[in-house]
C-alpha cells in the first residue's frame, strides 16, 4: 500500500509547528546572528520570494553536506547552479560548496534528527545580502517509510532540504532503474522547487494548477513539481532518461513572485 505523499506533506507542516517553538539562544549570538539563524528555521516556503528575487539578497549560498560514504555523483554541483542561475535573480551570484560530515549510522531518520544534524554542522545561514540554503544528504532512509512507499527527499524548514543517500543509491544505476545522477539532480531540483514556494506554498499561482489529491504539487504529471518526483513513483517518471523540466504553470508561478 502507497502512503499518500499528501500526509507526508502536512505532516512535514504539522511536524514545524511542534518544534516550531525551539530555542535559538540569542543570548549567546549577536543580533544579527540570531535574527539569520531564527530565518532559516521558518516554515516551508516563507524564503520564497528571498530566494528568487534580488529585492533582499542580491547573491545566493548553497551548503551541501553529505555523510562519509555517500558524496553526491559529481555532476551535481554544476548542474544544481544551472537550474538556480536560469531561475533565480542573483546579480552578485552563486556559491555552492559541498563538504562531508561524520556518518550518522542510523537506519533511519526523523525530522526531528534531521534538524539536530543540521544545526549542528550547518554553516551556510543568510548573511547580509547573501541568503544561505542547506542540503544535507544522509546515509539511511526517511522514518516516514512504510513497506513499498518511500521518499528520496524532502523540505523541512524554509531552507533546508534533506536527500536519502543510501535509498537513491539502492534505486539506481542497475538494470531497470535510472543512472544515480539522473534521480539525484531530478529530486534536488524538486525540493528546491518546494523552497522557491512551490506549489502555492509560498508563491502564489498565477494559475490555479495545484494537484487537488497532493497539497503543494503541480497538477502536470510532467513537470518537476508532480508529486511523485520525490516518491518511489520517481522511477517511472524518469523512464525517458532525462530530468523533467518544469512546466509553465510553475516557471509563471516563479516569475511572478521575483524569479525569471
Ligand atoms: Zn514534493
Ligand atoms: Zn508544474
Amino acid at each position: 500500500m502507497r502512503k499518500s505523499p499528501l500526509f507526508i506533506f502536512f505532516l512535514l507542516f504539522l511536524a514545524f509547528f511542534q518544534v516550531g517553538c525551539e530555542n535559538v539562544s540569542p543570548e549567546d549570538l549577536d543580533d544579527n546572528a540570531a535574527r539569520d539563524l531564527r530565518s532559516a528555521r521558518r516554515p516551508i516556503g516563507a524564503a520564497a520570494r528571498e530566494i528568487l528575487s534580488s529585492q533582499h539578497f542580491q547573491s545566493l549560498q548553497l551548503e551541501i553536506q553529505y555523510m562519509v560514504g555517500f558524496e553526491p555523483t559529481p555532476g551535481l554541483v554544476d548542474n544544481i547552479r544551472e537550474f538556480l542561475e536560469e531561475l533565480t535573480n542573483k546579480p552578485g551570484g552563486i556559491d555552492i560548496y559541498l563538504t562531508a560530515i561524520a556518518p550518522g549510522r542510523q537506519e533511519s531518520y526523523s525530522i526531528a534528527d534531521i534538524r539536530a544534524i543540521e544545526d549542528a554542522n550547518r554553516s551556510s545561514y543568510n548573511q547580509g545580502r547573501k541568503v544561505g540554503l542547506y542540503l544535507l544528504i544522509l546515509d539511511g532512509y526517511s522514518a516516514e517509510d512504510t513497506g513499498g512507499s518511500f521518499t528520496f527527499g524532502l523540505v523541512h524548514r524554509s531552507n533546508s532540504i534533506a536527500l536519502f543517500g543510501r535509498r537513491m543509491r539502492e534505486n539506481s544505476d542497475t538494470v531497470g532503474r535510472p543512472s544515480r545522477s539522473l534521480l539525484e539532480n531530478t529530486v534536488t531540483r524538486h525540493e528546491i522547487g518546494h523552497l522557491m514556494g512551490l506549489v502555492n506554498v509560498g508563491s502564489d499561482m498565477v494559475e490555479p494548477h495545484e494537484d487537488p489529491n497532493h497539497g503543494g504539487h503541480c497538477d502536470n504529471s510532467s513537470c518537476l513539481m508532480y508529486w511523485a518526483v520525490e516518491t518511489a513513483g520517481l522511477l517511472n517518471v524518469i523512464d525517458g532518461g532525462f530530468i523533467p523540466p518544469l512546466d509553465e504553470n510553475c516557471r509563471n508561478d516563479i516569475r511572478a513572485n521575483g524569479g525569471r
